[in-house]
């Protein structure tokens, strides 16, 4: 069986070599804009790329502003302090989920409590974030708002980031709704959603905030950078002051008015991140229908292939199997990666991992069942 499967991975993209997970395409402008910008001297994080870049992913996403970041970590970094998110308070996520989701919220002095995943979204469930709130926050209204605390720990629950787990969009109505009942932010990890809709909608515009990443292996790439999305003006304009130091405008004092950070995304990065967004659109198409491909052939198979939510339209960034069990998907896993195909289990959980091992969990049934089975198999753009 596992023979049939590399064989038809084979087949797909046409060769014996090695075949990565996910490789990023440069066919478009990319070498043009970078020698633009090698020309003009302005290589840093000030130039043309980096503010068309911003408009070029506000278009995209139908979002009305977006600030550009050195990645997705410092982007959620930045998304969690414009939300007043302290030290000692506590933020909601998954556990299944990319490393840099936890570690942002730590950076701002919080805690992460961790909440279950839908079987079949793989992302954030809406039952088991409300069961949860319901059953461990009473509220508290002080001069500055109303917010959930929780039981045990008696403190607030500031923010909640649902992430969209390799591309598909997770029940993001249905968690804006339980948010907003028990007054907790919501901030969309849409790192790895690029292209991924909600109804109609783009991932990353449900909440107060979105990210957005373009790491290497990301559906498209500056090499590192990252976007935080947003509707609200004000917060954006502050967003941008804080990635760039805090330096108050002036054409020639330095004068800072807040702790900030040398976050901005520079213009090479940018020129590059211009060439990739232009290309999207035909990056979409064509990882839409691997995954078609996939489906038709798993489904003749005992492997499961995740599709999209009925609701969602995906990006379908990694494609993702189930194995029976985790003794199956480790087999699958050696006989794949010695046959040069590379494939890649889900991220060992969160609430796993030494340094989160202490923290606020709630029961995290479907993660564990899809972290012993989850596979991600070669989804780079034919
Ligand atoms: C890639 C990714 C990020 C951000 O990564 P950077 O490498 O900092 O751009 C954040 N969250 C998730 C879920 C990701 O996959």
């Amino acid at each position: 069986m596992f023979e049939k499967i590399i064989d038809f991975i084979r087949g797909l993209y046409n060769t014996a070599g090695i075949i990565p997970l996910h490789e990023p395409r440069f066919r478009g402008n990319e070498k043009k804009y970078l020698n633009e910008c090698i020309d003009s001297t302005y290589v840093s994080s000030v130039g043309k790329f980096v503010d068309i870049f911003e408009k070029k992913v506000a278009e995209y996403t139908g979002s009305k502003y977006a600030v550009a970041a050195v990645n997705g970590t410092a982007s959620l970094h930045i998304a969690l302090i414009l939300s007043n998110v302290k030290h000692g308070d506590e933020v909601i996520t998954q556990p299944l989920t990319f490393i840099a989701t936890a570690n942002a919220i730590v950076y701002t002095g919080a805690k992460p409590v961790f909440i279950d995943v839908d079987k079949d979204t793989m992302g954030l469930s809406p039952i088991k974030l409300e069961n949860f709130l319901n059953d461990n926050t009473y509220s508290v209204e002080d001069d500055t708002g109303i917010y959930s605390y929780n039981l045990i720990t008696h403190k607030p629950i500031k923010v909640c980031i649902p992430m969209h787990t390799f591309g598909h969009p997770a029940r993001i109505k249905e968690l804006k709704q339980i948010c907003d009942k028990y007054h907790i932010v919501m901030i969309e990890d849409a790192a790895e959603s690029l292209g991924s809709f909600y109804k109609g909608k783009h991932t990353g515009t449900f909440g107060k905030f979105g990210i957005l990443s373009f790491n290497g292996n990301k559906i498209i790439t500056t090499g590192g950078g990252g976007m935080i999305i947003t509707d609200n003006k004000e917060l954006a304009i502050k967003a941008k002051h804080l990635t760039t130091q805090a330096k108050v405008p002036h054409k020639w004092e330095y004068v800072h008015d807040d702790i900030g950070y040398n976050y901005r995304l520079t213009n090479l990065a940018a020129a590059i991140g211009v060439a990739q967004i232009e290309q999207l659109p035909g990056f979409i198409k064509a990882k839409r229908q691997l995954a078609e491909e996939y489906k038709n052939f798993f489904k003749n198979t005992e492997i499961k292939f995740i599709e999209e939510p009925e609701y969602a339209k995906s990006n379908y960034w990694l494609n993702t199997v189930i194995l029976k069990n985790r003794k199956e998907r480790d087999k699958f896993l050696q006989f794949t990666n010695e046959n040069d195909v590379m494939t890649r289990p889900a991220w060992r959980l969160i609430n796993k991992l030494l340094m989160y091992k202490d923290c606020t969990k709630d029961n995290l049934d479907n993660a564990e069942w899809l972290a012993d089975r989850v596979v991600n198999i070669p989804s780079s753009v034919k």
